[in-house]
Parts: structure tokens; sequence; C-alpha cells
């Protein structure tokens, strides 16, 4: 018997596995792909690593996380600095003082104060992810990078979007053109899959295995259920399936040592039909005369494809709830996909720390709290 199978070898199962197998739980991960590590998964393709499933930065400014993951893996000093395109011309992204010199040619904070206070679009209340951009920082800018690249990305138009999506991206009036502000930022030298197999070692997982398709066998070998994946699949679909965006990947391997100077170029108008080439040594640096590079096509999503991005509109949210309500009580969910949310890698890992720090304390309380009226019989 079990005290937890675990559907699910991402982030969220694999951390809260470490953490309740250390605390003494007896855990099984079962895994419906056929390895580790969820999206995070990187493959070694010709000494490279390589992001099969979309490139993944960590940043975090959890010391905890960071302390845990470091655990695991010897994280680069890597820190994300795209570039855009747009139409052919290269700009610094995401919005600071070299992407306003190369657009307006201001040369200090107060210069670029001056001219966006005259690019705002004024509105009062903004309510949708156009309207906030127009009103943080204009049409140009919005045009240049952020309607092609977000209605591409969504597959809708950017004033049918919440302002959330893209609230999560710095503008600043300083040289920094850092993608991110945490405090801790890297990459796993060696790839993540390799931090999975450290962070799972010497628990029982088992891949190509589908929960559902032996639902009843896993529910009696344990005493709870930590479900990762999506909740509409866990029910059949029975109240309506979650809205997707998907995403293909491209992939080609060039004979030369560097295709494009940099990790990744969004290309941010609406015609070219990718969002972004990612050239993946630049993430774990490798000496080697060929690389490799991926294309990213958003694309339209249907039941079975892989989900990347949950649009999280009102009626989603109000599946959500309805599928939560329907959960037996002896199951524990988490993830992107169990929670519908756009989660960062670093949030996921937060989560199931402190969801097996529940457990712990819920567990060890139990074993404490021994009824007054119990006194143990001695044969
Ligand atoms: N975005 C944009 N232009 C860019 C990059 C991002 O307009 O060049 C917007 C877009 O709406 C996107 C959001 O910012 O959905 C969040 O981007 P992020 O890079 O965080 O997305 P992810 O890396 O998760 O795909």
């Amino acid at each position: 018997m079990y005290d937890y199978v675990i559907v699910g070898a991402g982030f969220f199962g694999s951390v809260f596995a470490r953490r309740m197998t250390d605390a003494g739980s007896k855990c099984l991960v079962i895994e419906k792909r056929s390895h580790i590590a969820g999206n995070c998964y990187t493959d070694n393709v010709d000494g490279i690593h390589v992001h099969q499933y979309g490139p993944h930065i960590f940043h975090t400014n959890d010391e905890g996380v960071w302390n845990f993951v470091n655990q695991f893996a010897r994280f680069s000093r890597f820190s994300y600095r795209p570039k855009v395109n747009f139409r052919g011309r290269m700009l610094s992204f995401p919005i600071n003082l070299t992407t306003l010199n190369q657009l307006w040619g201001v040369k200090t904070p107060q210069e670029a104060e001056q001219r966006l206070a005259a690019e705002r679009v004024p509105i009062d209340a903004p309510a949708n992810l156009e309207e906030w951009v127009l009103s943080q920082v204009g049409q140009e800018i919005y045009e240049t990078f952020v309607y092609g690249y977000t209605k591409k990305q969504w597959g809708r138009e950017p004033k049918e979007l919440p302002s959330s999506i893209i609230r999560r991206l710095p503008i600043r009036l300083t040289w920094n053109d850092d993608y991110f502000n945490d405090r801790f930022c890297g990459i796993p030298e060696g790839g993540y899959t390799q931090l999975f197999k450290n962070l799972l070692s010497g628990i029982a997982v088992e891949t190509d295995v589908d929960f559902l398709s032996d639902r009843d066998r896993f529910e009696s070998r344990s005493k709870r259920i930590v479900y990762t994946g999506p909740l509409d699949r866990l029910f059949e679909y029975q109240l309506g399936a979650h809205d997707w965006r998907g995403l293909r990947f491209e992939r080609q391997v060039i004979p030369v040592s560097d295709y494009q100077g940099i990790a990744a170029i969004n290309y941010t108008d609406a015609e070219t039909p990718y969002t972004r080439c990612v050239e993946h040594k630049h993430f774990d640096p490798v000496q080697s005369d060929h690389t490799v590079i991926t294309h990213e096509y958003p694309a339209d999503w249907k039941v079975g494809d892989e989900m990347y991005y949950p649009v999280n509109n009102d009626q989603g949210e109000r599946l959500q709830q309805r599928y939560v309500d329907m959960l037996p009580d002896n199951y524990l969910i988490g993830g992107r996909l169990a929670t519908y949310r756009y989660y960062d890698m670093h949030q996921v890992i937060a989560s199931a720390m402190h969801l097996a720090d529940k457990e712990i304390t819920r567990r060890s309380g139990r074993i404490l709290q021994i009824p007054k009226h119990a006194s143990p019989t001695r044969r």
C-alpha cells in the first residue's frame, strides 16, 4: 500500500514526491509520457540540450525554492535577454532605455519619460490587454512589440484578452534589458531532465502508464492520489473540455556554430507565422560546429493535443471550479494542468512544497493526536 500515488512526473508531482519520501511516506510516481520532467524535459540532440516543449528559464524571488532546486542541479548564471525582430529590424526587449533609444533616440530616463508621457493613450480604467499597453506605452510600442505577437500566440485580438497576461513583463526606464526582475535566475547545467532524475532518485517511478486506464487499481493501492493532469480528462469531459492554446515546434540542426547569436528572437509582426526562434546552445553553452534551433508556431488546440497555455477566461474559471467541486476527498491536485493556471516553474514548486508541508503536518498530527478515550489495548 502506498501513502501517495502521484500522477504526473512534472515539477509538482516530483517535488511533492521528494518531500514526502524524505518525510518517510511511501510514494509511487506514474507518468503517461515515456519520460519524466513534464514540459521541462530536455533532450540531448548531438550534444546540445534541447528544451523539447519550449524554452524554460528558471527564475524566482523565493530563496526557499531556489535553495531547494539547487540541491538537485548546479544552475548557470544565464539571464534571459531575448531580442525582437520586427519586420527585419532588431530591437531590444523587454522595453528599456535601449529600446526607446532605438525607436526615438532618447538617451536618459528623463527624456524617455517625457516621450512616453506624450505617447501614452489616456485611458482611465484599461479593460483589456490592448487598452492597458496603450495606456502605459502608446500606439507605436504596442504595434511594434505587442499586437502581432499576442494575436499569434493567443489566436485572438488583444482587446479580447486580460492585461494580466502581459503585466508580468517589465517596462524599464534604465539600460537593464533583463527579462525577469527576480533575485535568482539560471538554467540547470546538464539540462532539466538530469535535475528531475536527481529529484526523483530513490523514488518508484513508472513511465508510459496512463492513470486513467487503470484508475481503480491505483486507487485501491494508495491512501491518497495526487493528480497533476487536467481535471476535465479525469472526469471524462462530463461538464465540457477546457480551452488551451497549443504550440507546434519545428526543429532543425544547422551546420554553423552560431545561428543567431542569442537564445531567443521574438518575431512580433502578425504576418510571420512563428512567434520566436530559439537557439538552444545559448541556454547551456557547448562548443560545436553545428547548432539546434526551433521555430515556435502557436496553434489552435483540440482535445488530445499537448496543452501549453490555459485560456483563462471566466467560462474556463467556472468550469474549473465545478470540476474541483467533484474531486473525491482522497484526491489532492496541483500544477499547471490540474489547476488550469498559467504558472511559472517556481510557482509550481512553491505550491508543491506547501502542499507537502501541509500533508506532513496532517500526518504527524494524526499520529500525535491519539484521542483520549482510545487507550491502547494490550493483549
Ligand atoms: N509579449 C509580447 N511580445 C513579445 C513577448 C511577449 O507582446 O515579444 C506578450 C504576449 O502577450 C505574451 C505575454 O507578453 O503572451 C507574456 O509573454 P511571456 O514571454 O511571459 O510568455 P511565455 O514565455 O510564457 O510564452
